[in-house]
């Protein structure tokens, strides 16, 4: 070992006592394997660590030539490199595999460089190789971990994404996993690209939503979810969205993310909430779900201070029917009256059972006086149904009482006014509309039989 030191000291130059340069310092103090190879590519000199780097001691090497370190000597790469560089007196970098004497196969990145620093003397080659097994393996490592992740990824139901949204409130989907494409029809690429097409397939009022819930999420900095519709060409689908955001140093915000498609689960949602919110006889909604739609209805009707008619119905004399047709003939004739009222109401309007054989009416987005009109229709229409029972035909009638809702105002006061105008109504006759005089439209008494 000391041999080789001094001989190594000898090539570089160095005077006994006389202060190396920072040059032969670091190349003698190089981590890796250090040759001088003459045109022939046979080894003259090595650095004082050559042997614990390629693996080879001195005498192994020495005088032997430099392509003994390559894994396979003949059709390695070693040989073409020198070659390369003695041809075209240019400097060759690259990776060769290489194997010690204990057999075990290293990646070393190798520099070739010529020395020309004695222009009349043979031609003379540097050759500098560092291991980078470790590095290769680890690289190896996490390429094989990325690829297993990707895969897993792909593999989600659903697409995991990370958003950004700028100072500016700009949203960015920065990275989407391909699930997206199932759930969108849209590749992550695409998306990357413009996120714009992404947000244009949310349904207008979800977006708002979206956009309410991320704002939400940028002040309280916790983990948000939402569900929104997208409009696809096959039909609108319910997707999912949970994030957590994190505020980065330069004020902008991350949501890392999950997708999921739930048109099933909402599909069921709604089937369990219409049935819990429908009177199973008549098809109606209940009385429940009556209060509930209808303080929906007053909060939208507030912003324009639109008065709604409300109207409560009771069919006459229907004791009587069921006592004398029987209970099933009493049910059919519900079935029918509800029927009627729907066919003869438009699909925004309430339409409740609210008791027995008593119903509720709130019309929507209509005028007062446009409700005489409508309840009307819908009384003669009561009147014209003729139900076929056992070969009897059964008719029946209804008597309505009509209030005025304000948007403001109390419901069960209102049901309570419709109630009395109800009463007028059995009392002066039935089949008959009874309600706010100023909204008669013939002068009291006009309608009915
Ligand atoms: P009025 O003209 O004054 O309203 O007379 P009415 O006989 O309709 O009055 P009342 O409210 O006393 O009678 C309601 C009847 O409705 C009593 C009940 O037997 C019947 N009823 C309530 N619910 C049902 C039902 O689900 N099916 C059937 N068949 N009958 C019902
Ligand atoms: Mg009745
Ligand atoms: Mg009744």
């Amino acid at each position: 070992m000391e041999r080789v030191r001094r001989a190594w000291h000898r090539w570089l130059g160095w005077e006994e006592h006389a202060a190396p340069g920072l040059g032969e310092l670091l190349l003698a103090r190089y981590p890796g394997a250090v040759m001088l190879v003459d045109d022939q590519g046979v080894v003259l000199q090595v650095n004082p660590d050559f042997e614990r780097h390629a693996g080879h001691s001195p005498d192994q090497i020495l005088g032997r030539r430099a392509v003994t370190l390559d894994a396979d000597p003949l059709h390695g790469g070693f040989s073409l490199a020198l070659e390369h560089c003695l041809t075209t007196r240019q400097p060759w970098q690259g990776v060769l595999l290489c194997r010690r004497a204990n057999g075990a196969l290293r990646h070393q990145t190798t520099m070739i460089q010529l020395l020309d620093e004695r222009p009349s003397g043979p031609l003379r080659l540097l050759v500098i190789q560092y291991d980078v097994t470790g590095m290769r393996e680890r690289e190896l490592h996490d390429r094989q971990l990325l690829a297993r992740l990707g895969d897993t990824v792909s593999r989600l139901p659903g697409a995991i994404f990370r958003l950004h949204q700028d100072a500016a409130g700009r949203l960015e989907l920065l990275y989407a996993s391909e699930g997206l494409v199932l759930l969108t029809g849209l590749t992550p690429e695409r998306v990357m690209e413009d996120t714009e097409r992404l947000l244009e397939l949310i349904l207008p009022e979800d977006r708002q939503l979206l956009e309410m819930t991320l704002a939400q999420s940028v002040v309280s900095l916790e983990a948000c979810q939402l569900e929104i519709r997208l409009d696809l060409p096959d039909g609108l689908r319910w997707v999912e969205a949970r994030a957590r955001p994190q505020r980065r140093r330069d004020g902008s915000i991350l949501w890392d993310g999950l997708l999921v498609e739930v048109t099933e689960r909402k599909e069921e949602e709604f089937k369990i909430r219409r049935l819990v919110s429908t009177d199973m006889l008549t098809g109606a909604m209940n009385r429940r779900a009556f209060f509930e739609q209808v303080a929906a209805v007053q909060a939208r009707a507030l912003r324009h201070r639109q008065a709604l008619p409300l109207a409560m119905l009771d069919l006459d004399h229907f004791k009587a029917l069921n006592d004398t047709r029987g209970h099933a003939a009493g049910d059919l004739a519900l079935e029918a009256f509800a029927a009627t009222c729907r066919e003869c109401l438009r699909p925004y309007d309430l339409f409740a059972r609210i008791g027995g054989e008593e119903f509720a009416v709130l019309l929507v987005d209509t005028a007062p006086d446009e409700a005489w009109a409508i309840l009307e229709r819908l009384r003669r229409a009561v009147e014209e149904i003729s139900l076929e029972v056992d070969g009897d035909i059964i008719r029946f009638t209804v008597s309505l009482g009509l209030a005025i809702l304000q948007p403001d105002g109390n419901l069960d006061g209102a049901l309570g006014e419709a109630d009395r105008a109800l009463y007028r109504a059995k009392h002066e006759g039935r089949n008959r509309i009874c309600g706010p005089v100023d909204l008669e439209p013939f002068g009291a008494g006009s309608n009915g039989a």
